[in-house]
């Protein structure tokens, strides 16, 4: 069986390959390499001793979609390809339309073109904007804070709609919560080249001198020690339920959605202490105020897709730090010699 895999050599998708690869799919990707390198191809075949075909292209771009379809018989598609920076999709909301529901939109006409009617989308906790309570469950309400997050909910729509206008599609949508970690090889990992938005790679930046100190955004949230709670997910946990629910949309028809989180939050605070403790580095921070739109906590119920794919995740925050510290370290030692 062959799988596409859109945006394969950005940081989910290229754990997610390594997974495919591992479980016998056969893997076509395509990127355009707006954040991430080619280099990630060599990696996924050195981790996996195994071939994998790659495009450099855009997934905006019709005419190359049709030539991969062409190319090769592709069974489904596992979709990651977009862009995900929630400050910059405020500061240009066109460019994530554009890029993050074009995108969706020109892979599933060439999808129904040639008959390839089974898709795994990429979605995120986000669409649940300012949770009512907690652990989220996948029925609860939806919301979009900022255009990033509309286009995920935008996606979801439009997956939807496809199956109810033709019953033949397998749609599974899967809602991440916070990916961390990086592949025990040190070989592929998060490697933002911008200053990061987000928590882990900001604290790797700073532990690796990087970057001088980390502001911690607030530390009078209702949560346990007052700073935000959020659940961090180890991103090899989160490749293998790729897997099980690309396992799960060859066999099916419908539209699925699931949680993927292991269900317990961890606060910023004890992120750091965390990753100082099993790493032992330091982790210089400073309490600043709060960012814009942040909210208290946020953690998956992830139940149903413990149920229906029997998936669950199995690694602790301790190897989450580690191994994001330890792909950090490599990567510099590579590219410094
Ligand atoms: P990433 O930026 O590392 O990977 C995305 C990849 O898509 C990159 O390699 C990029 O070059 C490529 N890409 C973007 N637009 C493209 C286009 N039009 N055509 C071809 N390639 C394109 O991000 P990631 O963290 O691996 O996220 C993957 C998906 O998961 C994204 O859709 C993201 O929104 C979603 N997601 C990520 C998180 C997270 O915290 N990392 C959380 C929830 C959801
Ligand atoms: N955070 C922080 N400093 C940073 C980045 C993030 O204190 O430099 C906090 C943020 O306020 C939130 C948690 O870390 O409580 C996770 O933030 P991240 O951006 O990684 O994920 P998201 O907010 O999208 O869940």
């Amino acid at each position: 069986m062959k799988i596409l895999v859109t945006g394969g050599t950005g940081y989910i998708g290229s754990h997610t390959c390594v997974e495919l690869l591992e479980s016998g799919y056969e893997v076509v990707i395509v990127d355009n390499l707006c954040n991430s390198k080619e280099e990630v191809v060599d990696f996924i075949k050195e981790i996996t001793h195994k071939d994998v075909t790659f495009y450099k292209g855009d997934v905006c771009d019709k005419k190359l979609m049709q030539k991969i379809f062409k190319e090769n018989k592709i069974d489904a598609v596992i979709h990651f390809a977009g862009l995900k920076a929630v400050g910059e999709s405020v500061e240009m909301p066109l460019y994530y339309y554009r890029n993050n529901i074009g995108s969706t939109i020109t892979l599933c006409e060439v999808m129904n073109e040639y008959n390839c009617k089974k898709i795994v989308f990429s979605s995120s906790a986000t669409v649940y904007g300012s949770p009512h309570k907690l652990p989220i469950k996948e029925d609860f309400p939806l919301e979009a804070t900022n255009p990033y997050g509309r286009t995920k909910l935008y996606n979801e729509g439009i997956l939807n709609d496809l199956y109810v206008a033709d019953n033949n599609w397998s749609v599974a949508l899967l809602r991440y919560f916070n990916p961390i970690g990086a592949h025990p090889s040190g070989l592929i990992g998060e490697n933002p080249n911008d200053i990061p938005n987000n928590l882990m790679p900001y604290i790797v930046k700073v532990a690796t001198k990087e970057l001088e100190i980390l502001n911690i955004f607030g530390n009078d949230y209702n949560t346990k020690d007052g700073t935000g709670v959020r659940d961090y997910i180890h991103v090899v946990d989160l490749a293998k339920a790729h897997v099980k629910a690309i396992d799960e949309v060859l066999k099916t028809k419908g539209v699925d959605i699931y949680n993927l989180g292991t269900g317990h939050g961890y606060s910023v605070l004890e992120i750091v202490e965390t990753f100082k403790k099993v790493n032992k580095v330091d982790v210089p921070y400073q309490i600043v105020a709060r960012r814009a739109g942040d909210i208290d906590a946020c953690y998956a119920d992830a139940t149903y897709a413990k149920e229906k794919l029997h998936w669950e995740a199995t690694k602790e925050i301790e190897e989450m730090c580690q191994d994001s510290y330890n792909f950090a370290i490599k990567y510099k030692n590579k590219h410094n010699n």
